[in-house]
């Protein structure tokens, strides 16, 4: 059964010292994260090697690279591969988050790139999608998404499409306080699971989680987690304060 993941995605924000503080203020408090759940911290690379071994001791938490390059060594001056994310321990990375397609111009066929190397190195992608303002407002989102997961994913075999988790996170819904409502979400979901029981088999499309990003925080975590094909979400500004982010762990089905 697909699981239910609660998602930090802390971007280029904080020290080390306020990160280390806010990772073990959110392990310290008494989570409980069942084998049905799973909690991940997308931290800035500079502290993935102390974020992966602070969470070892923690059933059920992970840490993710917010990206990584396409090829796995060589001369990409500036770049961090998946080789390097497994042997410090790390066994997430946020793939084509809308931040990485907007400002560093990645496609959707590099994305596929990375999607791939992520899954030979036993690392599972959190693949983002999701709609600008002006696709929504002319009601084209649901091809949008579709042209995006057919373009980066559909070309995985039933056994690798099983191992990747899809973020849906509408850009418009961003960082700008303004969230789908949870009806939006749901159709969103409902859409792509739909796309990939299409391509894949109900039995595959009902086994791989699909989370919601836009503006999540804990006043509404629960109502938007509690809808049927939203299993959780990817959470920025929200999980930079602790308190937040632990309510949203709870929020999980
Ligand atoms: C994100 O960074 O993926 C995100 C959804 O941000 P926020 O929660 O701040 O909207």
């Amino acid at each position: 059964m697909r699981k239910q993941i609660a998602a930090a995605n802390w971007k280029m924000n904080l020290t080390i010292n306020e990160a280390e503080t806010l990772l073990y203020t959110i392990l310290d408090a008494n989570l409980e994260v069942s084998e049905n759940q799973k909690v991940v911290f997308a931290v800035p690379a500079p502290y993935l090697t102390l974020a992966a071994k602070k969470v070892t001791d923690h059933s059920n938490v992970f840490i993710a690279a917010q990206n990584i390059y396409s090829k796995k060594s060589g001369a990409f001056t500036g770049e961090v591969s998946v080789t390097m994310l497994k042997s410090i321990g790390v066994d997430h990375a946020v793939i084509g988050h809308s931040e990485r397609r907007e400002y560093f111009n990645e496609s959707n066929e590099f994305l596929r790139e990375k999607v791939k190397l992520c899954l030979e190195e036993n690392i599972v992608p959190i693949f983002c999608c999701g709609e600008a303002l002006p696709v929504r407002e002319v009601n084209q989102q649901n091809q949008f998404v579709q042209t995006q997961l057919e373009e980066s994913l559909f070309d995985l075999s039933a056994d690798e499409i099983q191992q990747v988790v899809i973020a849906y996170e509408p850009i418009w819904a961003i960082g700008t306080g303004k969230t789908a409502t949870s009806e939006q979400a749901q159709e969103m979901h409902a859409h792509i699971r739909s796309q990939l029981a299409a391509k894949y088999g109900e039995a595959i499309a009902n086994n791989i989680s699909i989370l919601y990003g836009g503006s999540v925080k804990a006043s509404n975590a629960k109502e938007i987690f509690g809808k049927p094909d939203v299993d959780g979400g990817l959470v920025g500004g929200a999980s930079l304060v602790a308190d937040e982010f632990v309510a949203i762990i709870k929020a999980l089905k």
